[in-house]
């Protein structure tokens, strides 16, 4: 049986507590939040925090809600609880096409929409989703809040603009008239993607005015596919044009080959999975 190595564990009981643990165990300390990506690393030596910070007790970090304008995503909401909200499903039906097929409903129960993104895995879901909706995320740390938009948050695998010391508090996604989906390939019921995409369409007046296309496990730069976001916008959304943004996709990913596929498949994939996000996203009302 795997075992972690010896760690401090703090259950924090405030965010500001949260942050002087944070501070007080220095930067080999991690926050855990539903402990199912941060877990599993620890028992295969691949993560050794010496620290472990508790931040299930955090209400503060936990809810979802429609607050002026916007659905603000509480870091410590379980994808359960995304897949449950009818504001989240009503607003941007993305989010629950994508929760329907992150893991299983044991790690949905667990699992949190916070964790996932800091987690930054390259096939992680939401990272496409909130990418496609063009999140801002709200960060708390040492020297006050600032906020990130979701696209700028990503480095690279497993890597976040997060410093230590810093926590992500929620997500915040402006309300608007737009249609969304999310498609995924994976090679069993609840696996990790082989592939997957999101689209976001805004249409008025006959034109696409504003389009956010994420894509996961795919080798999107920053899980966006920008080239086929420029050719689609002030277009009109036809299905020609969808498939050609899909094409654009494809071309501009950079797809590893793993037990998931070769590079070829998965560039085909991109490109088939970004039309479809699309048309999906059309169909919708
Ligand atoms: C069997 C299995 C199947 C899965 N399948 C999928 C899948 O199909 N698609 C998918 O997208 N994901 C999948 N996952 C991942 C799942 O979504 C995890 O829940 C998620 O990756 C991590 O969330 P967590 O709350 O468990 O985070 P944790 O494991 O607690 O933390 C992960 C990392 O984020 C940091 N962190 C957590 N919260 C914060 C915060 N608020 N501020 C700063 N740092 C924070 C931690 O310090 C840690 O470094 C799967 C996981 C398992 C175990």
């Amino acid at each position: 049986m795997q075992v972690p190595a010896s760690f401090q564990y703090r259950k924090a009981t405030s965010i500001e507590h949260a942050l002087t643990l944070l501070a007080e165990y220095g930067p080999e300390s991690v926050v855990v939040a539903g402990g199912h990506s941060l877990l599993p690393m620890m028992k295969l030596r691949l993560a050794h925090p010496e620290a472990l910070i508790d931040i299930n007790d955090l209400d503060e970090l936990s809810g979802i809600r429609v607050q002026r304008g916007q659905l603000v995503i509480g870091a410590m909401a379980r994808h359960a609880e995304l897949l449950a909200s009818r504001d989240a499903g009503h607003h941007f039906p993305i989010l629950h096409d994508a929760e329907r097929v992150i893991a299983d409903p044991i790690v949905r129960n667990r699992g949190t929409v916070g964790g996932s993104l800091c987690q930054a895995d390259p096939s992680e879901d939401l990272s496409a989703v909130f990418a496609a909706l063009r999140a801002v995320l709200l960060v708390r740390g040492p020297d006050g809040e600032r906020t990130v938009p979701a696209r700028d948050f990503f480095v690279g695998p497993y890597e976040t603009v997060l410093a230590p010391g810093e926590l992500l508090v929620e997500i915040r996604v402006s309300l608007r008239d737009s249609r969304s989906a999310y498609v995924k390939v994976d090679r069993r019921a609840g696996d990790w993607a082989v592939g997957a995409a999101g689209a976001v369409l805004t249409v008025a007046g006959g034109v696409v005015t504003e389009v956010g296309i994420g894509v996961t496990a795919l080798g999107a730069p920053r899980f966006v596919a920008e080239e086929a976001e420029a050719f689609l916008t002030g277009g009109p959304p036809t299905q020609e044009r969808f498939a050609e943004a899909g094409r654009l996709a494809a071309q501009h990913c950079r797809p590893a080959a793993d037990q998931r596929g070769p590079v070829d498949y998965k560039r085909h994939l991109a490109g088939e999975l970004v039309t479809r996000a699309l048309r999906r996203a059309m169909e919708r009302n």
